[in-house]
């Protein structure tokens, strides 16, 4: 069965779900509030990197199923169900900012109101959104609605940039909190063709839907912050995280992924959905000392590392760097929470000249450092000239460039390899100074 569904919030997630709804046979209007971004998707043009993403866009859109607009009101008459997919970025004490969230529901109900429309429709959050936020979003519809026939339904989305395509449209579950059996059944129609291949479609109550979300964020990035913290610990008792790493993670209890020690996670999830989690937790009284900790080692990770670069040389106004990734992790060209940013502002502070290059993200850096930094056209002729090279994306174009070349290229071999790249034995073994993360006791070479 076909739906016309209205997708509030054309972003990563907004534009890859409306994408894959529509290429299910769907027909969706995608609402957002700036015009140049939906001049650029109505061209068939995608705003953000994703792969595979403009292709299925051009697509539907030439077959008439996805169209792209301002206009809220629109979408409000014409739709059966509407997905908010729009941000909630950290508030300054950590809590998540809902006023896109609650202002947009506010709208919703107005035009409902002021259209006099009494067809039954279904409210979907898809942001990620603190517990309680789906019964806050059903209390607007029912004080503003004399006969409210709005389902609010609360739809986590699992997807992660740089494989949002496919996670999209083959989600390894996909979670409906609802209490409505109506919206169950749409909800579950709606998700039929992305699970055929038998993964799962969890309905369980709003609250429980909400709380996955924040926990599953949360799970992630303590893997991930275990592994640097054991990695400072592996550099002072001389033990290769490395190693760590394939011992631990070929027991199925502990899972291969989000073992990597490196630089510390970013992004636009991580970091504010673990602080929003933390957040909440302590307001209820109930703090959740795990998950503190786990943004703790996050903060601390890329000091540690920037420390290295720090200490390794006198003079830091002469020194000159290229640095490799600028995006929060490969695939993507997003670079909100990079740690490559944090690691930037610092060098700056201390009057290191920086040349950057990343495949995807240049654009998105440009316009948050401008000319405070350089851009080289391409991973070799950033090298040209510095002292050093500082790693921090782990794109896959790195990870086994020509050293003969880089010799030639930087002043002096010393590579700062924030995500564990190359072999230590092997870097010794070509003459090259390297500092991965948690691989052996540091090496002092001056
Ligand atoms: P985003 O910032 O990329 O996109 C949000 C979009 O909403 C923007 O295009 C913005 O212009 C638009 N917008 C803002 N206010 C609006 C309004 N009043 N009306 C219409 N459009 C409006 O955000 P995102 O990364 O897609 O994230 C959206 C939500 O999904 C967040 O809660 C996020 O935590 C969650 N999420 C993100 C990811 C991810 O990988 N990016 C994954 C899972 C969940």
């Amino acid at each position: 069965m076909s739906f016309k569904i209205g997708v509030i919030g054309t972003g990563y997630v907004g534009l890859v779900s409306g994408t894959s709804f529509a290429a299910t046979g769907n027909e969706v209007l995608c609402i957002d509030i700036d015009e140049k971004k939906v001049e650029t998707m109505k061209s068939g043009k995608s705003p953000i990197y994703e792969p595979g993403l403009e292709h299925l866009l051009v697509r539907n859109i030439k077959e008439g199923r996805l169209k792209f607009s301002t206009n809220l009101e629109e979408a409000v008459i014409k739709s059966q169900v509407i997905f908010l997919c729009l941000p909630t970025p950290p508030s300054e004490d950590g809590s998540a900012d809902l006023q896109h969230v609650l202002k947009v529901a506010n709208q919703i109900a107005d035009i409902i109101l002021s259209n006099d429309l009494k067809d039954e429709k279904i409210v979907v959050n898809k942001s990620t959104v603190p517990v309680g936020t789906a019964a806050k979003v059903s209390g607007i519809f029912e004080t503003k609605l004399e006969n409210n026939t709005v389902s609010v339904v609360s739809n986590p989305e699992f997807l992660r940039e740089g494989f949002a395509v496919e996670d999209a449209m083959k989600p390894e579950r996909v979670v409906i909190g609802t209490s409505s059996a109506t919206a169950e059944a749409i909800m579950s129609d709606l998700y039929q063709p992305f699970v055929r291949s038998g993964n799962p479609i969890f309905i369980m109550d709003e609250k429980s839907a909400e709380v996955t979300k924040y926990a599953a964020n949360a799970f992630l990035a303590t893997k991930i912050s275990f592994m640097n913290d054991l990695s400072a610990y592996c550099e002072k008792v001389g033990a290769d995280i490395e190693q760590i790493r394939s011992g631990i993670g070929s027991d199925s209890r502990i899972g291969k992924r989000f073992l990597f020690a490196g630089v510390g996670y970013g992004g636009s999830c991580f970091p504010k959905d673990v602080q929003a989690l933390e957040y909440s937790a302590d307001l209820v009284g109930s703090p959740l000392h795990i998950v503190k900790a786990t943004r703790k080692v996050n903060q601390e990770q890329i000091y540690r590392f920037i420390n290295k670069i720090k200490n390794r040389f006198v003079n830091l106004s002469e020194l000159k760097i290229a640095l490799w990734g600028l995006a929060f992790k490969p695939d993507t060209d997003d670079v909100r929470e990079a740690p490559s940013f944090v690691l930037i502002e610092e060098l700056l502070k201390e009057g290191v000249s920086i040349t950057a290059y990343d495949q995807e993200a240049m654009g998105n850096t440009h316009h948050h450092f401008g000319d405070k930094i350089e851009y080289a056209d391409d991973m070799y002729s950033c090298c040209e000239g510095k002292d050093a090279l500082v790693i921090v994306t782990e794109w896959n174009a790195f990870r086994n460039p020509s050293f003969d070349k880089l010799k030639g290229l930087l002043k002096r071999k010393i590579v700062f390899d924030g995500r564990n790249l190359f072999q230590p034995e092997e870097m010794d073994s070509i003459g090259f100074e390297h500092y991965p993360v948690g691989r052996g006791f540091m090496k002092t070479y001056k």
